[in-house]
């Protein structure tokens, strides 16, 4: 293990394949590092221990860019929060991706940190997780042996555990777009409005038709050891009409679908008010 950065052994491969070949090999693979912004901070603070090697992402060709399928935008791991927030595509097609984006930490954090790394580190209050999980996307994966793609909302097996093996890294994003008839919204409660890590966040993406709800897609972060998908909410609602009835009884299975802990930032019955109110307040702002 290395003790100091000046003693980390970091290589900067100049593409994917490089970048493949060292991971593939227990004596050249290391941690992969994109903007640092978690990994700086849990070295720094002796929260993950410094490793001997680690092997920058960030510059990688192939995970940085953003591009259109007829039906998905497919979103390079290295991609930052400034590029989601500033890509016409994703504003477009993703909103809440690029509402969340926005909101995470201040310009420079934004400029450094990466929807890949923020994916990869699993933490439950990581801001971009709702919004991708509500596009029921793909997390696309490689190594050496090949591309694998996970399905997005079995990406994360438990608290900062994820499905990926040791020698694959993320790559991109293959997400859904938003239907021209659906909307999307993003919610964020922390502390204060800049610079705030989340008590509780989320994001839907649904469509209503002629006053029925067709479709309604809710998932909630901080609220458990992984960012969840309130299923029971969704099949609550869906097929109803939008009403004051379908609204009550959506909050109230909201606030029981979670169990949160009470931790530094907030108590679990808080959180639990929260996403009842947070559900009722994506439902409100769909009746205009
Ligand atoms: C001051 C400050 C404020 C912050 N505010 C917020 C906030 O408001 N909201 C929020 O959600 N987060 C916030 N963060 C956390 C952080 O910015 C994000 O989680 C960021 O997206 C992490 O991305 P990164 O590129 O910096 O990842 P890194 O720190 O480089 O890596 C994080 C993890 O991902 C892995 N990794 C990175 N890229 C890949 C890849 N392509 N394939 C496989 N594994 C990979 C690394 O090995 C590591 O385990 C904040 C951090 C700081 C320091």
């Amino acid at each position: 293990m290395a003790t100091t950065f000046e003693e980390m052994n970091c290589a900067f491969p100049a593409n994917l394949a490089e970048a493949l070949k060292l991971m593939a090999d227990e004596r050249t693979r290391g941690r992969p590092l994109a903007g640092g912004t978690d990994l700086m901070v849990q070295w720094e603070s002796g929260v993950l221990p410094m490793p001997e090697r680690a092997i920058s992402v960030k510059h990688l060709p192939e995970l940085r860019t953003i591009e259109e399928t007829d039906d998905a935008l497919e979103i390079g791991a290295a991609v930052t929060h400034m590029g989601l927030r500033r890509s016409n595509l994703v504003v477009r097609y993703l909103p809440s991706l690029a509402d969340a984006a926005a909101t995470i930490g201040g310009y420079q954090i934004q400029t450094m940190g990466t929807i890949g790394g923020s994916v990869a580190n699993a933490s439950p209050a990581g801001d971009l997780a709702p919004s991708i999980m509500i596009t029921d996307g793909e997390v696309i994966v490689a190594s050496m042996r090949g591309e694998r793609a996970i399905p997005v909302n079995d990406f994360w097996t438990g608290y900062r555990e994820t499905d990926m093996a040791e020698d694959e890294i993320i790559v991109r994003f293959r997400l859904p777009k938003l239907p021209a008839e659906g909307v999307e919204f993003w919610r964020k409660l922390g502390p204060r409005k800049a610079q705030a890590i989340s008590k509780v966040m989320g994001s839907c993406r649904a469509i209503v038709e002629n006053g029925d709800i067709k479709q309604f897609r809710v998932a909630i972060g901080s609220v458990a050891p992984i960012c969840v998908r309130l299923r029971a909410v969704e099949e609550l609602v869906t097929g109803k009409p939008l009403n004051e009835e379908t609204i009550a009884a959506a909050e109230a299975c909201a606030a029981e679908s979670v169990k949160p802990i009470d931790d530094i930032r907030s108590t679990a019955e808080y959180r639990k008010w929260v996403t009842g109110r947070m559900v009722r307040g994506f439902l409100e702002q769909l009746l205009g």
